[in-house]
């Protein structure tokens, strides 16, 4: 598909979706052959009869394609990121817009279905798609119209963050994504968004101004500090909880194009002290500066450390404030120096990329504590230890605080405006003969490090964490239960980090 033809393009205020007319042609012409009734499962888990007339009238009232178990593009439309996830949903619903969503709404809660919501697809667990349920497939309704004038950006529900940053570095703006352009914006945005500006300009959902959301109730609506203020509240944190959301309004600021940063690599045996350094480095850098860190141990144990630096202000001062990560250590590579902000955004999307078979265990901490730098170099660095030859595993800590911590933590449903890192173990492999010994070596490495954590990102959530959806909220997690009983008292939305209703 032409991403150049969406970029820019204008979705109402009904977010019809203007794709290209062609794309729906082609649709149109294969479009499933619905045959028979079919047998899906429930909300709750149970089976259920699905009529082919209601298939029918469903498929009439979609613009986009519904995708069926046989028909062409099944198989790659029910694939997400992680290449672990083998879920083979009954329906998939590629929706075309706002009015798609609606009635896909409508379809899943009038046949009590099991109900998945796709953006990007990332999320680790496989969230975006279910077994045997109808998928509400966003990835085709992409793109974003900037309003230089007024530092704002309305983005259609399916996008990736490439295309909200391309836009809006066009006219020098931005508002804090994440570290990979692939990523989804929906599931980042709802969670949280922990990105390279997040300590100059808040997470990416202190960013949202707006949403327009279709509720479990199949309405349309709009979620704004001075509308639905309880909806706006819950989307800012509390994920995919409340409904689909459609578009995202944020604010923008001015942010290069260019700004000072790039990377410093240094030998994997070092670890250790770089990352005694680091602690005190972060702690008291200045808000417009991030430095995070990733530690790759590839296959064959040679890895490095990297400092990814970012500084969101005067290129000189970036300059003279980074010089001691520069001196302490001499780096074995030198990547720092005036850098567009694009190029940053994208430089690591090549090193996690789609089909390999992930899994991650992370948790926020405060200031970095020894006892967890000994036990991330320790238990999780060591070359030789890990069962699989094949694995890759990454510890990628994200530097927060700043602008992150001066929005009270009841403010959002976003709760965890203390933490100063988010600290993730990611392992990637091919051979799925190792997942369990992976998962296995993953989880107890983890371990150690553990007992330094203060809270969970629920964005990095997996399956076996799903107990930990009251952790992922604290304090504000009875709030949330109340916006939930408002907008989804029967728990339609709930592959999620979810909020149980208790009406
Ligand atoms: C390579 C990689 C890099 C990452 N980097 C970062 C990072 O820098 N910062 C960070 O904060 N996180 C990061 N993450 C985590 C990321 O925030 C989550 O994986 C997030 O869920 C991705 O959103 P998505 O739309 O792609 O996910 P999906 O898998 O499509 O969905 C995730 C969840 O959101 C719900 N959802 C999706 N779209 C919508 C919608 N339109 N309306 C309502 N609910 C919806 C889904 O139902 C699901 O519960 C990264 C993940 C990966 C895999």
């Amino acid at each position: 598909m032409d991403r150049r033809k969406f970029n820019q393009s204008l979705f109402g205020a009904g977010f019809a979706a203007a794709l290209p007319s062609s794309v729906f042609a082609a649709a149109m012409a294969s479009a499933t052959r619905i045959t028979a009734d079919i047998v899906a499962v429930t909300r709750t888990g149970g089976e259920t009869t699905v009529t082919k007339a209601a298939l029918k009238e469903l498929q009439h009232g979609l613009r986009g394609p519904l995708i069926m178990p046989g028909n062409a593009g099944y198989d790659t439309a029910r694939r997400v990121w992680n290449g672990m996830i083998d879920k083979h949903p009954a329906l998939i619903a590629r929706c075309s817009g706002a009015a798609d969503v609606m009635q896909a709404v409508d379809f899943a809660r009038d046949n009590d279905l099991l109900v998945a919501v796709r953006g990007g697809g990332h999320n680790i667990a496989g969230k975006a798609v279910c077994e045997g349920g109808l998928v509400i497939d966003l990835s085709a309704m992409r793109g974003c119209r900037v309003d230089p004038e007024n530092k704002t950006a309305r983005l259609v529900g399916g996008s990736l963050l490439g295309d909200l940053d391309h836009e809006c570095q066009r006219f020098g703006l931005a508002t804090t994504s994440g570290t990979v352009s692939h990523t989804g914006a929906a599931g980042l945005t709802l969670g949280g968004g922990h990105g390279r500006l997040a300590r100059s300009l808040g997470l990416t959902c202190d960013n949202v101004v707006s949403v327009d959301i279709v509720t479990a109730d199949g309405q349309l609506r709009h979620a704004s500090a001075d509308e639905n203020s309880d909806l706006y509240w819950g989307v800012r944190g509390g994920g995919g909880n409340f409904g689909v959301v459609t578009s995202f309004e944020y604010q923008l600021h001015p942010v290069g194009p260019v700004v000072y940063g790039g990377t410093l690599m240094y030998p994997l045996a070092q670890a250790r002290d770089i990352l005694r350094f680091y602690a005190d480095f972060a702690q008291d850098a200045p808000d417009e500066l991030a430095v995070d860190v990733i530690m790759l141990s590839p296959p064959g144990g040679k890895g490095f450390v990297i400092l990814s630096v970012c500084y969101n202000g005067d290129l000189q001062k970036g300059e003279k404030l980074v010089k001691p990560l520069r001196t302490f250590i001499k780096p074995a590579v030198d990547g720092l120096g005036p850098t567009p902000y694009l190029e940053m955004q994208t430089s690591a999307d090549a090193s996690t990329p789609a089909g390999k078979l992930y899994y991650n265990k992370s948790g926020l901490m405060g200031n970095l504590e020894d006892g967890a730098i000994d036990g991330l170099v320790d238990r999780l660095l060591v070359a030789g230890d890990q069962p699989d030859p094949g694995v890759a595993s990454n510890v990628i800590i994200q530097h927060l605080g700043g602008a992150v911590g001066q929005v009270r933590s009841g403010e959002t449903a976003y709760v965890h405006r203390d933490a100063k890192h988010d600290v993730l173990i990611l392992s990637g492999w091919e051979d799925p003969a190792y997942t369990e010994q992976n998962i296995a070596w993953l989880r107890e490495g983890y371990s150690a490090i553990e007992p330094y954590t203060i809270g969970f990102y629920s964005n990095h959530m997996v399956d076996s964490d799903q107990p930990k959806s009251k952790l992922a909220f604290r304090s504000n997690y009875k709030r949330l239960v109340k916006v939930k009983n408002e907008y989804d008292p029967e728990n339609l939305f709930h592959l999620n980090a979810n909020v149980r209703p208790t009406v």
